[in-house]
């Protein structure tokens, strides 16, 4: 079979953690949502494909170049916290602790796995060293084995430039990933970040 209905299984199928039977019960949601509903779940797929890019300063995600976070003059401009995807913004943003800018490196160091410094966004990030206004860089990549590697290697490359580069404190449970850490624990370990 593959009409309209058994191919909006199969693409549900696709999403993580979505097996069959929940893909099943969000199709027929679907089809019986009112037609507004349905329109806007569509459109916003589609949106978030044609207008979501990266944002030329940070590397986050964003539908403005700049960034809202990059743009916004409130923030402290000498204060940079390093995280390895968008979702660690989103998560340490939440909690209202840090109020610098961020950099998005999208991925950590993982030799075996063929992602050297060059597959990371560092060029991007040793560009915005120049206007010389940051005097911070908090490295909050998790602490797991490529995330303590990532985070010495940035360590090497930043502080024979003058800068204080600063560790997230524990708290995260070793290989725990940023993104599912409570605000309070991201909070804490914002706040007792230590000299690396
Ligand atoms: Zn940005």
């Amino acid at each position: 079979v593959t009409g309209p209905l058994d191919r909006l299984v199969r693409a549900l199928t696709r999403l993580p953690g979505i097996g069959q039977k929940t893909a099943t019960r969000l199709a027929f949601h679907i089809l019986r949502a009112p037609e507004e509903q349905a329109d806007e779940l569509s459109r916003a797929v589609h949106e978030v494909r044609t207008q979501i890019r990266l944002c030329s300063v940070c590397s986050d995600l964003t539908d403005q170049d700049p960034c809202a976070i990059c743009t916004d003059a409130r923030r402290d401009g000498a204060l940079l916290c390093v995280v390895s995807q968008p979702q660690d913004v989103l998560a340490l943003d939440r909690t209202g602790t840090f109020r610098g800018r961020y950099h998005v490196l999208h991925g950590v160091l993982n030799p075996l796995e063929g992602v050297g410094p060059e597959e990371l966004k560092i060029h991007q990030l040793l560009r915005r060293f120049e206007a010389r206004e940051i005097q911070e860089v908090v490295l909050a990549t998790s602490p797991s084995v490529e995330g303590d590697a990532t985070a010495m290697y940035l360590h090497r490359l930043l502080s024979p430039m003058g800068l204080r580069v600063t560790r997230i404190a524990s708290g995260i449970p070793t290989g725990g990933e940023i993104e599912y850490a409570d605000g309070i624990t991201l909070s804490r370990a914002l706040t007792a970040r230590r000299e690396m």
